[in-house]
């Protein structure tokens, strides 16, 4: 099979307080170009998401990886999830400390484990003994939080995901984050939470990104997914009524979706939402506001 390939991306929903996203837009911009070439060189969606994701978390620019902000213990504890919707197979890891690539971890608890997902001490030693890089020095690694330059409600939430469907026909979809500023140490959102903040399987792929407690209580990346199969919902409705009812539990954020025709929706319920898509029919857009 050799049919349309599609890519979305994400660096987060939420306040944005500054205007200037020329950084952000032109980080992105560059991955959108980069996976376009991977899925057309035939690349798997399974290695353009974790790549891509790699990437995110590596710019320092979104509240995962590098970006990431510290618990109220001044730790850095990452989330992170990966699906590839082919075969269902997932992986995920949370309240991971100390291992540069969190997706990365991810695919490898996927691939080499018998298990889904690992949390805290438990990832971090799986992430050692896989050959890991380690974080040496975590006040050079993490791009320190400035009081002047970003506003605290800018820094409350900022995940990143990818979503992707490839010319075989496989969709995957991943998710990393450092979750929630100010966060309780041991918390974890919904963001490793296969079927709340990452969704692949043969029909939709999803990340979710806002704030995390709402997500799971609505189960909104696997909710996309029952509204298009039990109720016969576009993409778009699907992707629309699952934000919506996260919305009436009280939170806010958003979404990208991709379906097995190559049809993308990115939905956001809040001010802003940093993202980037290459449409099954080739068209482009890469955008932080409405
Ligand atoms: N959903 C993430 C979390 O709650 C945060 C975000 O998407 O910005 O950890």
């Amino acid at each position: 099979m050799n049919g349309k390939i599609a890519l979305a991306l994400h660096g987060g929903a939420g306040p944005i307080r500054n205007p200037d996203t020329s950084k952000e837009i032109a980080n992105l911009t560059k991955l959108l170009d980069e996976g376009e070439v991977a899925l057309l060189a035939g690349a798997s969606a399974l290695d353009v998401v974790e790549t891509m994701i790699q990437q995110l978390e590596e710019a320092g620019l979104y509240i995962a990886g590098r970006g990431s902000s510290p618990n109220k213990n001044g730790e850095f504890e990452l989330d992170a999830s990966i699906m590839d919707g082919a075969n269902r197979r997932a992986g995920s890891v949370c309240a991971l400390q100390g291992i540069i690539s969190p997706i990365s971890v991810a695919r490898a608890v996927m691939e080499k484990t018998p298990h889904v997902m690992l949390a805290g001490a438990g990832a971090r030693k799986f992430a050692l003994e896989q050959g890991f890089a380690e974080i040496t020095d975590t006040k050079k690694h993490f791009i320190p939080i400035s009081p002047k330059g970003k506003n605290t409600d800018d820094l409350a939430h900022g995940t990143v995901g990818c979503v992707a469907l490839d010319n075989q026909g496989r969709l995957a979809a991943g998710t990393s984050t450092g979750g929630v500023l100010n966060k309780i140490p041991g918390r974890v959102g919904d963001t490793p939470l296969i079927g709340a903040g990452t969704w692949a399987d043969q029909q939709v792929a999803v990340s979710c990104t806002g704030q995390g407690e709402y997500f799971i209580r609505a189960a909104v990346a696997v909710d996309v997914s029952a509204r298009m199969t039990y109720g016969g919902f576009s993409i778009d409705a699907a992707a629309a009524g699952a934000l919506a009812d996260m919305q009436r539990q009280g939170g806010d954020g958003g979404l990208i979706a991709i379906d097995h025709q190559g049809q993308v929706s990115m939905p956001f319920i809040s001010h802003g939402m940093r993202r980037a898509a290459l449409h099954g029919d080739g068209r482009r857009e890469i955008l932080v506001f409405r």
